[in-house]
């Protein structure tokens, strides 16, 4: 399975930085796209760059019903492509989408695709989803801005297997030695202690940005 961060708060040379996260999954032949930062410009200027069309997109799956991860939507709907959004999100936004996509509501935990699934909503102010990516070594964690707390959102994501690593928005997250269990550790867009994570875990980190690939 790759990753590509497609848009986020810092960005690679080539493509846009802007305050939002999106990251594409692609497992064999299959996308799906998570998030779509704040801007629908920013997001196809960047998809453009990484030769990616919204009609090769079959799935986006949408964390949280922030304008820094759906404002980008409408440069991504198209017709038969299917959206999962956490059952929360407002009735005007679930029928904006409905109007151009296919919508599934996400409550509890499930397989999206093979080796693809959602922790379900989670957290009692914000409600997120954040997905679980199934890697040889364990599951990696892909986060839109933690805002139920990375520290639950992990517990919640060992239902699907060993924690080998997240990457995401950790937001205020503050634990950082919580994470010493992981191999694999990406910090990204609101990170509010990214640099130390990066200087805490120089061998588990990566650098993030738009352009960044990982391949698990
Ligand atoms: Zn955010
Ligand atoms: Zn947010």
């Amino acid at each position: 399975m790759k990753l590509r961060v497609v848009y986020d708060n810092e960005a690679k040379e080539g493509l846009k930085s802007d305050w939002g996260f999106s990251c594409l999954i692609e497992s064999e032949d299959r996308k799906l796209l998570f998030d779509t930062g704040a801007s629908g410009k920013i997001l196809a200027y960047n998809m453009q760059q990484l030769g990616l069309r919204k009609e090769d997109l079959e799935i986006i799956a949408l964390s949280h019903e922030h304008w820094d991860h759906v404002g980008g939507l409408d440069a991504v709907l198209h017709p038969g492509v299917a959206v999962y959004l956490p059952r929360s999100f407002s009735r005007r936004l679930k029928e904006e989408v409905a109007r151009e996509a296919d919508v599934f509501e996400v409550s509890e935990p499930r397989d999206i695709i093979p080796g693809v699934h959602t922790t379900g909503e989670l957290g009692g102010g914000i409600r997120e989803q954040s997905l679980v990516l199934d890697a040889e070594e364990g599951v990696v964690v892909l986060t839109g801005c933690a805002h139920p707390g990375l520290e639950n959102i992990l517990e919640a994501a060992t239902v699907f297997g060993e924690l080998y690593g997240v990457i995401g928005g950790f937001h205020g997250f503050d634990k950082l030695e919580s994470l010493q269990g992981l191999e694999l550790i990406i910090p990204c867009h609101c990170t509010v202690r990214k640099k130390e994570i990066l200087e805490m875990y120089p061998e588990k980190t990566v650098r993030c940005g738009a352009g960044v690939e990982i391949e698990i």
